[in-house]
């Protein structure tokens, strides 16, 4: 290809860097990803690195990126092959999708770039593509589409120039053939492009399922005090795990105030001491895949000497200092709030959000 991209994991064959950067891209814009994998391969650059860094490190720097599971998985893996591995990565298709948190795709990326095996990459730039210049029709989110698009792209893959043709597509896809608006009018394939010819570029490729999201509601107990707040770790297998957050309610809507000090979980640590609901957030919203969270902060204060009794039943609350707070990493929706109601106090203790 004439202009491929300019990424800064593609000038390597090292398949710990080309792995990293597979990860950090999954279901991730490049522009997104790509100030990530510079942070992380420079604060890692070598799997052992990786294995041995604590694993609240490994999710602080990896906050704001989402799939938290991914970061999990990620180091998990880096573990197993410095561990199991002696620090070799596996060199074939097979072995490389055994690894946690690497499927069909990212296993085809490292065999092919990293190894020069003959799998081709199928990402949504190729399906776009693919769909397009042969017109297929099969929906890309099917059994049958994958199996359909995967036999084609495979079949036309040179088995000796595997990461040069997987590359050039994918770089095609993403800067020529784009999802909106594609370069026709200067394309070189435009005479042979069925989409083209009958004006069905728009309709390709074809997905068959409109996303249902999960809604969720999530009172958050923000308990403060003058120079101390509590924080609550998320262990269990949901979204956001290992990720840390307050401790909160989550019921079939937002709770008003009054429902909040009515609940037994408020009750459970707050009754009977002297506490003040000072103030409640606006409602903060976000989109994950397939939840959509709205969550609300009650911002509650009590007096400084009630806060080293309190505790939760399964004692998964930290009392963490407030000039502390950004070694913790949080979940983008409370980013936003802490951004929009803690930056003054933040500032004063000169903290950087
Ligand atoms: Fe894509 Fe347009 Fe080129 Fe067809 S003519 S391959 S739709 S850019």
């Amino acid at each position: 290809m004439e202009h491929p991209r300019n990424l800064p994991w593609k000038k390597t064959k090292d398949p710990y860097t080309i792995w990293l950067s597979e990860i950090i891209l999954q279901q991730t814009r490049m522009e997104q990803g790509t100030p990530y994998f510079l942070k992380f391969i420079a604060a890692y650059p070598t799997v052992q690195d990786l294995a041995q860094a604590p694993e609240d490190e490994v999710m602080r720097l990896w906050e704001g990126l989402g799939y938290y599971s991914r970061a999990k998985n990620m180091h998990f893996t880096a573990k197993y092959i410095a561990n199991e591995l002696d620090g070799v990565f596996p060199n074939t298709y097979k072995s490389i999708q055994q690894l946690k948190g690497v499927g069909p795709y990212t296993a085809a990326a490292i065999a092919s770039f990293a190894f020069a095996l003959p799998h081709a990459v199928i990402d949504g730039n190729v399906y776009r593509v693919l769909s397009r210049y042969f017109g297929i029709e099969t929906p890309i989110d099917t059994t049958k589409g994958k199996k359909e698009f995967s036999q084609l792209a495979n079949k036309l893959l040179p088995p000796q120039q595997a990461a040069t043709f997987n590359q050039a597509i994918m770089d095609f896809g993403a800067t020529q053939c784009k999802p909106a608006q594609p370069k026709c009018v200067n394309c070189p394939m435009r005479s042979d492009c069925s989409a083209y010819q009958t004006k069905k570029i728009s309709f390709l490729p074809k997905k068959s399922k409109k996303i249902q999201r999960k809604e969720r509601f999530f009172s958050y107990i923000v308990i403060n005090s003058t120079d101390v707040v509590f924080l609550h770790k998320r262990i269990k297998k949901d979204i956001w795990q290992n990720l840390y957050e307050f401790p909160m309610i989550e019921h079939t809507k937002l709770l008003s105030g009054y429902e909040l000090e009515k609940h037994p979980f408020f009750q459970q640590f707050l009754i009977g001491r002297h506490f003040k609901i000072v103030q409640t957030s606006k409602t903060y919203k976000q989109l994950l895949t397939h939840q959509k969270i709205n969550a609300l902060f009650f911002d509650v204060q009590l007096k400084g000497q009630y806060l080293n009794e309190i505790k939760d039943e399964q004692e998964q609350l930290v009392t963490v200092p407030k000039e502390d707070i950004n070694q913790y990493a949080f979940p983008k929706i409370i980013n936003n709030y802490l951004a929009d109601y803690w930056e003054k106090e933040m500032q004063q203790l000169s903290i950087n959000f």
